[in-house]
């Protein structure tokens, strides 16, 4: 399928499976993965390794303003898909610990934390060909992208799939709180005042509660055929 250099912002809900599908779509068409989350959480774990972030989770907005400039994070490619990057780094399993998810939020919702990670996805997706999966690239980082998806599922069917992967990790957990895990997190991100979970009025919602990865694959396939007049 010939695709033509556009933007796929790929947002939505927690749990949704966003990046499984953007990295699915980025083999498929050639083309780059940007995961903005994980831009967050290399911004988190820098601070938590340089004293910026306490123990008790203080974050010394000072230092991190200092240091943010210098912060090299990337994202390099390779057999096993996308990597993340600090300078030459790989940090694609430390951003992923359970330490780090904990701290992610509170540093996430930090302007000048935003303003760093916006600039840097705008780089990296300057020569298009990019899928962004995030809460807000179609609002605010990539508004003109040319398509925009907004991946949503029941809270139910999101809980059941975040528990299952919980368990695969030897992590006992029980279906009610991870139900209200979802709906806590659903509220959070909808409701920060910096750059809030939101819908772009251009984007094209998937609700995937019924849906495999194979099936919502025909689905943008069909979608960009349709948009973009390829077969
Ligand atoms: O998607 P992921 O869980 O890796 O994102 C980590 C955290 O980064 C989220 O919990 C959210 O607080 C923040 N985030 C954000 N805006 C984005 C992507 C992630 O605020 N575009």
């Amino acid at each position: 399928m010939n695709i033509p250099d556009i933007i796929i912002a790929i947002d939505g809900f927690s749990s949704t499976g966003k990046s499984s599908f953007a990295k699915l779509i980025a083999r498929e068409f050639g083309f780059k993965y940007l995961d903005s989350g994980a831009l967050y959480r290399g911004v988190t774990l820098y601070a938590m390794e340089h004293g910026i972030i306490g123990e008790n989770g203080d974050i010394d907005e000072r230092a991190l303003g200092e240091a943010l400039p210098g912060i090299d994070l990337n994202f390099r490619s390779g057999n096993e898909g996308s990597k993340t990057y600090l300078g030459d780094r790989c940090i694609e399993k430390e951003i992923r610990t359970l330490a780090v998810s904990q701290k992610v939020s509170p540093v996430s919702a930090l302007p000048q934390v935003r303003e760093y990670v916006d600039r840097k996805l705008r780089e990296l997706g300057s020569r298009r060909r990019a899928v962004i999966d995030g809460r807000d690239i179609g609002v605010t980082v990539f508004p003109d992208a040319e398509l925009k998806i907004f991946m949503t599922a029941d809270p139910e069917v999101r809980a059941m799939r975040r528990m299952k992967e919980m368990l695969g990790k030897g992590e006992e957990v029980k279906f009610e709180d991870v139900l209200a895990n979802v709906k806590e997190r659903d509220y959070i991100d909808s409701h920060r005042k910096a750059s809030p979970l939101a819908r772009a009025n251009d984007a094209v919602v998937l609700d995937n509660s019924d849906m495999t990865l194979d099936e919502q694959m025909a689905w943008i396939k069909k979608l960009i055929a349709e948009k973009f007049g390829n077969d």
